[in-house]
C-alpha cells in the first residue's frame, strides 16, 4: 500500500477532502451528488423508432452499458413498448421484461428492462387510441400488452406485479400564462397526460416526469398537485432516442437511497416516494436542499406552531458556470440569489422563512434563457398536523380540468369516439377525482388559502 493509496482511504473513510469527495460508497470525484444519491435515467428506448428509425438492429445491452458511460449513470430503464407497438420490436423487448437485472448489468451500473404504454390519439396511426397518456411502468415482473380506453386499468396492471407508475411527457402541457382554461389541455396530441390529475387524486399515479428536452411547464403542473396536497416524485429522462439521440442522461434523476445501497428497486422505491433532485443538464449539477439541516426531498417535517424554518441549499457542479439559485415555498419564488459555482466550489445559500400553515419547499436552479436547470422534489412541511392545502385556486383548476374532460369524453364531445366500452368506468375515475379536488379546494378555503 503506498502513500497515495493510504491517503485515498483515509479521505474515503473520515470524507474530509473537499476537492475530491471520494464516498464511503464508492462515488467518483467527478460526480457533483454526495454519497447515497443515484444518478439514473428512467425512460429509455432500445428499438426501432424516433431517432433510430434507420437502424436496423436493437441496441444490445453491452452497447447501452457502453452508453451509460457517457454521463456515468447508475441506472437506466430500458423501456419495451407495452402499447401501440410503435417502437420495434416490441416483442423482443417485452420478453426481456424479467423483474431482474440484466446480466449485462455491473454493481455500479444497472440495466433493468421495464414498460412504457401509449395509444396516442393523434399523431402516429393505429387503430386503437386513448387520450390519457403516455404511462411509464416500472418494477415489473414480465411483459404483456394490455389495452384500456383510461389510464387505471394499465396501471393497476403494473400494481398487480409489485410495480409503480407514472405519467412521462409532462412538458407537453400547455403553459398557463392567465387564468384557466389557459393551463388546461383542451385539444390533443400525441402524449400530453390528460389524465395526471385523476390518477395523482385516486392515489395511483406515483411520480410525474418530463422527458425530452423538458420544459417549465412540467412545474407548473408538478407545483399545482403538490398545492393541493398530493405528493408525487418529480422524475426526469430522456426518452431516448426520441430526444434526438442526445446521450442517455442528458435529463436524469438522482435518487437518495437511505442506507446507501444501490438496487433497482429501491432506487425506483426513491422516484416514487419522492426523495428526487432532476437536472435538465446532465451529470453536471446538482442541488443539495436541506430543511432545518437534517431533511431534504420527499421528507417530512412537523412544526408544533408558527416558527421559523431554515434552509440551505447547496449548487454543486463540476465545471464552472453561474445562475440563480431560487427557493419555492407553494409554487412561488420566496427567495433567491444570484450564484457562481465550480469543481470543489459550490454556491451555498442560506434563508430562514416561516410556515404560517402547511406547505412545501423546493430548491431550483434557474438559467435566464432556457429555464430551470435542475430541480429538487419537495420538501412537506406539516404545521400543527393540518394537511397540505395551500391552494383553493389550484385545486379549482383541476375541477375545471376534469370538468373538461367530462364534456369532451361525453357523447357529443370531441374526443367521445376514443370512448366505447370504456367511457362509463373512465367517467366513474374522473367523477371520482372531481369530488376529491372540490373537498380540497373548499378545505384550503377554510384553512385561508
Ligand atoms: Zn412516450
Ligand atoms: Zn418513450
Amino acid at each position: 500500500m503506498n502513500a497515495s493509496t493510504v491517503r485515498f482511504l483515509l479521505f474515503s473513510v473520515i470524507g474530509l477532502c473537499p476537492l475530491i469527495s471520494v464516498s464511503a460508497f464508492g462515488q467518483s470525484p467527478a460526480r457533483p451528488e454526495p454519497p447515497g444519491w443515484f444518478a439514473g435515467d428512467a425512460h429509455v428506448h432500445r428499438g426501432i423508432g424516433c431517432g433510430r428509425a434507420n437502424e436496423k438492429e436493437m441496441l444490445t445491452p453491452q452497447q447501452l452499458l457502453d452508453m451509460m458511460q457517457v454521463n456515468d449513470l447508475a441506472v437506466i430503464s430500458v423501456l419495451a413498448d407495452a402499447g401501440n407497438g410503435e417502437i420495434k420490436y416490441a416483442d423482443q423487448d417485452l420478453a426481456m421484461i424479467d423483474g431482474k437485472d440484466n446480466p449485462a448489468s455491473t454493481p455500479e451500473h444497472i440495466i433493468h428492462w421495464d414498460a412504457e404504454w401509449h395509444y396516442d390519439p393523434e399523431g402516429v396511426t393505429f387503430e386503437k387510441k386513448m387520450i390519457g397518456g403516455h404511462l411509464i411502468l416500472l418494477g415489473l415482473k414480465q411483459g404483456g400488452q394490455p389495452f384500456a380506453q383510461y389510464t387505471y386499468p394499465i396501471f393497476d396492471w403494473a400494481k398487480k406485479q409489485g410495480g409503480i407508475a407514472g405519467f412521462a411527457h409532462m412538458q407537453y402541457l400547455p403553459f398557463a400564462f392567465y387564468g384557466p382554461p389557459d393551463g388546461i389541455p383542451t385539444s390533443l396530441d400525441c402524449c400530453a397526460p390528460l389524465e395526471y390529475p385523476v390518477e395523482t387524486a385516486l392515489g395511483s399515479a406515483a411520480f410525474l416526469m418530463e422527458d425530452v428536452h423538458g420544459s417549465d411547464t412540467a412545474l407548473e403542473a408538478y407545483y399545482r398537485i403538490l398545492n393541493t396536497g398530493f405528493r408525487p416524485g418529480l422524475v426526469a429522462s430522456t426518452d431516448y432516442s426520441c430526444n434526438y439521440n442526445e446521450p442517455l442522461g442528458t435529463l436524469l434523476t438522482y435518487v437518495r437511497i437511505p442506507d446507501g445501497h444501490l438496487t433497482y428497486d429501491q432506487w425506483i422505491d426513491g422516484l416514487a416516494k419522492g426523495r428526487t433532485v432532476v437536472s435538465r443538464n446532465a451529470h453536471t449539477e446538482f442541488l443539495d436542499l436541506k430543511v432545518n439541516d437534517a431533511s431534504g426531498p420527499g421528507d417530512e417535517i412537523h412544526l408544533s406552531s408558527y416558527q421559523p424554518v431554515r434552509v440551505r441549499i447547496e449548487w454543486r457542479s463540476v465545471h464552472n458556470d453561474q445562475g440563480r439559485i431560487e427557493l419555492v415555498q407553494n409554487g412561488s419564488v420566496v427567495a433567491s440569489k444570484l450564484a457562481e459555482t465550480g469543481p470543489g466550489a459550490p454556491a451555498v445559500f442560506e434563508t430562514t422563512l416561516t410556515f404560517r400553515r402547511s406547505g412545501w419547499l423546493a430548491a431550483r436552479r434557474m438559467d435566464w434563457q432556457s429555464g430551470h436547470r435542475s430541480h429538487t422534489g419537495a420538501v412537506y412541511v406539516i404545521v400543527n398536523d393540518a394537511p397540505i392545502r395551500a391552494s383553493a385556486s389550484d385545486a379549482r383548476f383541476f375541477v375545471s380540468w376534469i370538468d373538461n374532460l367530462l364534456k369532451q369524453s361525453s357523447p357529443g364531445g370531441e374526443w367521445s369516439n376514443f370512448f366505447s366500452h370504456g367511457r362509463d368506468a373512465a367517467q366513474e375515475r374522473y367523477r371520482k377525482a372531481r369530488e376529491i379536488f372540490l373537498q380540497r379546494e373548499m378545505e384550503a378555503r377554510q384553512q385561508g388559502n
